[in-house]
């Protein structure tokens, strides 16, 4: 499993607060969603998520699960990527900074860090007398599998 700074319990605290300053009240379905993305430690679609929703909250729909995404997202719980024109995938925001190496065949996400990559766009950035706020850097691959599964 992935290792996060905060434990679920210090999430929890910070959601029901967040849940409290947006005057909305506590749902067990946000509380779950956050647990299946902390608990998956990967990148999950809507889709995905209600999946596995179903199978314990049987009244979980994906429109619900769409709308506690956004909300989620916009109190910086959970972070999205767009993997393709069909849509993102989400995961626990707050981990250490990565780029995504995604697979345009299979869908495989691969995490990736380099340091030197990050140092350049702040480079690029500095050359243009500008301050660097976010990037997102995403690579689209055949990954290794889909390759292998070709030439077999
Ligand atoms: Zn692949
Ligand atoms: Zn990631």
């Amino acid at each position: 499993m992935r290792q996060y700074r905060d434990s679920f319990e210090t999430i929890l605290e910070r959601l029901h607060l967040s849940i409290r300053k947006n005057g909305l009240k506590n749902s067990k379905q946000r509380e779950y969603i956050l647990k299946v993305l902390y608990e998956n430690g990967g990148h999950l679609s809507p889709e995905e998520i209600f999946t596995i929703a179903r199978k314990n909250h049987k009244g979980a729909s994906l429109s619900s699960i769409y709308r506690i995404l956004a909300f989620l997202e916009k109190e910086g719980f959970v972070l999205s990527i767009e993997v393709d024109s069909s849509g993102r995938k989400y995961e626990i925001a707050g981990g250490l900074h990565h780029d995504h190496i995604i697979c345009t065949e299979c869908g495989e996400i691969i995490e990736f860090y380099n340091e030197a990559l990050e140092q350049l766009q702040n480079e690029i950035v500095k050359s243009y007398e500008a301050v660097l706020v976010s990037h997102d850097m995403r690579l689209f691959v055949s990954c290794k599998q889909c390759l292998q599964k070709r030439t077999s």
